[in-house]
């Protein structure tokens, strides 16, 4: 057979921090790589998310490659928790840096990705009209990259201007002397929200749920921490790789229910000053006992009302549906106080919902809010939504949105059974979004890399997750997540923002060092729980 310029080593769907460094990685190990994107740029969530106020929740100095150690001490973060704005220079640094761009061609969306089982090999099809063939499909679509935005009743008829956080427009967007609507108060909304505040004449919070917040305690690194990260940072991954999230934290050696009050009050003021969604890993038993959880969120009630001044407010600002941390806890800056000011007003959703959206403004029960803008901070189709707006087949035209139509089936999140020579990054089945995310995509590119070299050596053409494996790794990942108490809050971890959508922990809870060694291993016994070739894997080949 001859080989075409449409004939690739792999395809990689995805410029974001998971596709870039797939790119980087497969070109070292010698392979022809056809990159697609549907922005005109690299970045992914950075290039998409450029609301006001949006920032890293994971320290930036963690939330960055650690692949390429003199990149490591040349970058120089300004802030304890990067801007967008800053967190996409540094992408696109890196893009440069490794002439990443050429891979790719922007403004290209994948349409299909089908698996031919006579030539061994992905058929990738794009909306521009082009077709390229691949022997590995990697898709590096995002778990957080597909948009949500409800159908409310009139939601297009709006006349003013109305924003997608997630698809917010490169120029900037003047809010002066303008009546803002902000619908949803997620870490989107809470992190616009105070931002907004300042800029606009009024601000109208339409809030369904509220969330637990915790201050970012952001602040500019000053050299002397700089040098002190970068003198260390070999030491900081390494302490990352094995923790439970992927930064270098670990909770206290007690659970919150062993030690008494004074010490307890110590532990939670102390990761409150450090800011944001780390209060979860505060003590080892809070995602797992309610007792320790309810220790926690009484904590963090207690400052709400602090740094709320109206206290019927205040209480409307308080969860009461979810236990802390089962849904994302937010990093923010300024967010509670800002209801202290003249120009913001909390419409609760749960007394009055929204009607519907009409060409001047929102609607409830009660009230019409007259808008000049309308802002949906209203999330994703998580985790799934990007992978399902493909047409993915594998074996006999099996489509990957009816083999998942229960939920999500991934051997260790990276491979699904009867999709061969197909890796999904950072995805559902992985820790993914419960890690720091930068690392999860080396982890996953850097084992998917050593799998390559396996095959190549061993002369193997295909690798294919068993169903067995499949079903033992589904069946690990519930266990996993029922031994908490993440199931029991309307999460989007859960697949409970989109209507319709199977409920079921996506994600895999057992933390990052773990599955890290899970994937070591199964490497280690010659690719456990893989079909090579379409033969069971056995330490020998
Ligand atoms: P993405 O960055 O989502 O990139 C996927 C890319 O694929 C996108 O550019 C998309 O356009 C493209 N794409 C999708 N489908 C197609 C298709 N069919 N054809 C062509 N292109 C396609 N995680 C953390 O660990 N720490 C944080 O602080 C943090 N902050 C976040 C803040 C925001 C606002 C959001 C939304 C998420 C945040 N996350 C954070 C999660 C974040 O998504 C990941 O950290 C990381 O950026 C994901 O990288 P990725 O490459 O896997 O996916
Ligand atoms: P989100 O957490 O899903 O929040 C969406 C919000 O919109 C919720 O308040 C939701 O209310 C509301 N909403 C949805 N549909 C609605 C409707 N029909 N009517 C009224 N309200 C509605 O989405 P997100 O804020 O974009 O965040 C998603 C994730 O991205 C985060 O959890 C985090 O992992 C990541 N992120 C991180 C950062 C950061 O700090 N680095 C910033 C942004 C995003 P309900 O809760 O009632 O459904």
């Amino acid at each position: 057979m001859t080989t075409q310029d449409s004939d690739f080593d792999a395809v990689v769907v995805g410029a974001g921090i998971s596709g870039l460094y797939a790119v980087y990685k497969f070109r070292q190990r010698g392979m022809r790589v056809q990159g697609f994107e549907s922005a005109e740029g690299v970045g992914g969530t950075w290039y998409h998310n450029r609301y006001p106020g949006a920032r890293c929740d994971v320290e930036s100095i963690d939330y960055s490659y650690s692949f390429d150690d003199q990149l490591q001490q040349e970058w120089t973060w300004t802030e304890r928790f990067a801007t967008q704005e800053e967190i996409l220079r540094y992408l696109d640094h890196v893009a440069d840096r490794h002439d990443l761009r050429s891979a790719y061609d922007f403004l290209t969306r994948v349409t299909s990705a089908v698996y031919d089982e006579k030539a061994g090999r992905w058929t990738v099809t794009t909306d521009t009209g082009k077709t390229i063939t691949a022997r590995f499909c990697i898709l590096a679509t995002g778990v957080l990259s597909a948009t949500n935005k409800p159908d409310i009743p009139g939601r297009d008829t709006f006349a003013g201007e109305s924003y997608h956080t997630g698809e917010w427009p490169h120029e900037p967007v003047d809010f002066a002397g303008k009546r803002v609507g902000v619908i949803g108060t997620g870490s989107s909304g809470i992190q616009a929200i105070p931002v907004i505040a300042e800029a606009a004449d009024q601000v109208v919070v339409f809030q369904r749920s509220p969330n637990y917040s915790i201050p970012a305690g952001n602040r500019r690194l000053t050299d002397d921490v700089l040098a002190e990260v970068k003198a260390n940072y070999a030491e900081r991954r390494r302490l990352s790789r094995i923790s439970g999230g992927g930064t270098p934290n670990s909770p206290h050696p007690k659970g919150a229910m062993e030690v008494d009050e004074a010490e307890r009050t110590r532990v939670y003021d102390e990761w409150w000053q450090r800011g944001g969604y780390l209060f979860t890993k505060a003590f080892p038993d809070q995602m797992v006992s309610k007792a320790a959880n309810d220790t926690a969120r009484v904590y963090v009630e207690a400052k709400i009302r602090e740094m709320v001044a109206d206290p019927e407010v205040a209480e409307q600002l308080i969860p009461d549906d979810h236990p802390i941390g089962t849904k994302r806890i937010v990093t923010d800056t300024g967010y509670f106080q800002t209801y202290n000011r003249d120009n913001v007003t909390l419409v609760n959703l749960r007394r009055t919902p929204i009607t519907e959206i009409t060409a001047s403004g929102v609607r409830t029960g009660e009230a019409s809010y007259d808008l000049d803008i309308l802002i949906f901070a209203t999330g994703f189709d998580a985790m799934t939504g990007s992978l399902s707006r493909i047409d993915i087949r594998g074996r006999d035209g099996r489509a990957l949105t009816a083999e998942w139509s229960a939920g999500p089936r991934t051997y260790l999140g990276l491979a699904v059974d009867g999709f061969p020579n197909m890796f999904i990054l950072s995805g559902p089945g992985s820790p993914s979004v419960l890690a720091n995310m930068v690392l999860m995509a080396e982890q996953h590119v850097d084992w998917v890399a050593s799998c390559m070299d396996h095959l190549d050596s061993h002369e193997i053409a295909t690798i294919e997750a068993t169903r067995e494996a499949a079903d033992d790794w589904v069946a690990e990942c519930n266990a996993k997540a029922a031994g908490t108490l993440f199931p029991t809050a309307n999460s989007w971890y859960m697949g409970a923002n989109i209507p319709g959508k199977p409920r079921v922990f996506m994600p895999y809870i057992g933390g990052f060092g773990n599955y890290n060694t899970i994937c070591a291993e199964v490497a280690a016994a010659g690719y456990k729980g893989f079909a090579l070739d379409g033969r069971a894997a056995s330490a020998d080949n």
